[in-house]
């Protein structure tokens, strides 16, 4: 069962969405509180890591599914880091409802911490995350040098890459679309990369 389950999330936690767990726990998306049918419910069940298990353990119990397509999840929350290091990773809800006001709210303490514990786990995180999003801006910045040069080969070579950065096999995916979604001329130039292979 734990072989598919982390097939299935592509060894990615589905809240904080760092990849390569180490370390994984089994979450209950909705908590079970002894439930033995929401227990066992396979489509209950997801894949994070500690510190996003810790962090809703029963607490936000009326989040969203980011399993379920009609959640919409990427359009209801907006997620950003900019300037790291020292500032915040930026969680917007924009839609008013109860559930993406609380997976908001989840979202924000995961990556930004709660407690002195909490927040040092959650600087860990976003040192990765950062990585991941200058690596990505690296990518798009090296496509723009090579379209001014007229150079096919590398363009088509980093269309390639950038498309795989916006895959959900890909860490952090969230954050990475984000930064094509709200700027206009990159969306013209990334957007259609978004639904390949989904
Ligand atoms: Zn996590």
């Amino acid at each position: 069962m734990l072989d598919r389950l982390v097939d299935d999330f592509k060894n990615k936690c589905y809240l904080c969405e760092q990849d390569k767990l180490t370390s994984i726990n089994i979450e209950h998306r909705i908590p079970h509180r002894d439930d033995v049918n929401l227990k066992f419910d396979w489509n209950n069940l997801f894949l994070a890591c500690p510190h996003c298990n810790n962090m809703k353990s029963d607490k936000y119990d009326n989040i969203l599914n980011c399993t379920v397509k009609t959640d919409e999840v990427e359009d209801r929350i907006k997620l950003k880091l900019d300037s790291f290091p020292m500032s915040e990773v930026e969680v917007v809800a924009n839609r008013a409802d109860e559930r993406t006001r609380q997976t908001a709210e989840l979202l924000h303490a995961i990556y930004n911490g709660t407690t002195p514990m909490k927040t040092k786990e959650a600087e860990s995180l976003t040192s990765k995350l950062d990585a991941e999003i200058y690596q990505f801006q690296q990518q798009l910045r090296s496509y723009m040098e090579a379209k001014k040069h007229g150079d096919e080969e590398e363009m088509q070579s980093l269309r390639r890459k950038i498309g795989y950065s916006l895959q959900k096999t890909s860490p952090f995916t969230s954050f990475k679309r984000w930064i094509i979604r709200e700027n206009p001329k990159r969306n013209a130039e990334f957007g259609n990369l978004f639904e390949v292979g989904e």
